[in-house]
């Protein structure tokens, strides 16, 4: 016997009384059928409901041949009457999220003459794909007429015409449909095919905000979010935004130029430490002008940076030029041999002497070493 489909007759209901025709042990929870059922089962690209039936949990519902299973976390009496309540604030995003879905897709497939021919709704976002190249801003103009549409708050229709009305019908569907068809169309946005559920109001959308556009197969997805969902995220990018502003003592609408500002700032900084750190290193090269081999310890630098020190110190000394650049215990070591003689043997020795590693060739050698000053400078002494 087929299940009553409650969300058919009013998708509003939250809570209802049925009778428990049967209760099986699967192995995910127990299957239970009911008489009749306001709990909407996964479909058409909408999630199933959850919510409660007596004291168990419903965690998942589908539907097989008409009738509809609801997995459930523990048993229900066959032959009792039970309670059922719907995870409301779940059911009622999700019809924000399909509506909204509806309005778009049909204002979009209408502008562009092309299909809605993916929809997933997700736990974050909502995307829908379409096989026309749809821009950016033109998914902004939609994104536009659609909340102008939510805002005009028509009463959304649903019929149930037969198939020589439906000749008649213009109407959007992602594929040949038989037997009874469901219509669900927003005045002024669309006309569709469709088994999901939907608010009652265009209004009760609330809100419309398109993500990002991007190419996909032979058109485009798009990724959308509606009602609380767009409040909570919109909400939270505000949030972020506002804390940045803070930082850089700005609106949360001026963050963008600041960072702009930022970056210019950092890009000449940078410019100017790599000159002011070639004069350095030239200074440090000449006060070794001519003594040979040099072992120099300095603060921690970056890699690139102990390499150029111990180049401009072996070309004034003439010998080998060691740098280790960091704190005792942990350095970074670039040597540079001037004549280019091979020095392979020697960077071996010094690994495996100071517990490093690195390599080189052709008189230059880079890596690190775990070792004291002290210990360091025994080996070089030797
Ligand atoms: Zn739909």
């Amino acid at each position: 016997m087929e299940t009553e489909k409650l969300y058919y007759v009013d998708q509003f209901i939250q809570e209802f009384p049925a009778t428990v025709l049967s209760c099986e042990a699967g192995k995910n929870g127990y299957q239970v059928v009911l008489d009749c059922t306001a709990f909407y089962p996964e479909g058409g690209g909408q999630p199933a409901d959850h919510g409660t039936l007596g004291s168990v949990h419903v965690t998942d519902v589908h539907e097989k041949d008409g009738v509809i299973f609801h997995t459930c976390d523990g048993p229900v009496e066959i032959g009792q009457m039970v309670n059922g309540r719907i995870d409301w604030a779940r059911r009622f995003d999700h019809m924000q999220q399909h509506s909204g879905e509806h309005i778009i897709s049909g204002i979009l497939c209408a502008d562009y003459h092309c299909d809605n021919v993916g929809f997933h709704l997700g736990a974050e976002t909502v995307t829908i794909d379409y096989n026309a190249d749809i821009s950016w801003e033109q998914a902004l103009d939609a994104e536009r007429k659609a909340n102008e549409v939510i805002w005009a708050d028509q009463e959304v229709e649903i019929a149930y015409p037969d198939s020589e009305e439906l000749a008649f019908i213009d109407y959007r569907s992602k594929k040949e449909l038989t037997g009874q068809v469901r219509i669900v169309t927003f005045p002024e946005a669309d006309c569709c095919a469709c088994c999901g559920t939907h608010v009652a109001r265009a209004g009760q959308v609330g809100l419309i905000k398109v993500l990002s556009c991007q190419k996909f197969r032979e058109g485009v997805r798009l990724e959308i979010i509606c009602g609380k969902r767009a409040l909570d995220y919109l909400g939270r990018t505000y949030d972020q935004a506002k804390a940045i502003g803070q930082q850089l003592s700005v609106k949360p609408q001026d963050t963008l130029a600041a960072v702009e500002r930022l970056e210019a700032e950092l890009s000449a900084a940078k410019v100017r430490m790599a000159h002011l750190e070639e004069t350095a290193f030239e200074a440090i090269a000449r006060e070794n002008e001519g003594r040979g081999d040099v072992l120099l310890f300095q603060p921690a630098m970056k890699g690139d940076s102990v390499r150029k020190l111990a180049d401009a110190v072996a070309k004034r000394a003439g010998g080998l030029a060691a740098v280790f650049a960091g704190e005792d215990g942990q350095y970074a070591y670039a040597l540079v041999q001037a004549d280019g003689q091979d020095i392979s043997p020697l960077v071996k020795d010094l690994n495996k002497a100071l517990n490093g590693r690195g390599g080189g060739r052709n008189g230059f050698a880079q890596g690190s070493v775990q070792a004291e000053e002290t210990v360091i400078r025994e080996f070089f002494s030797k």
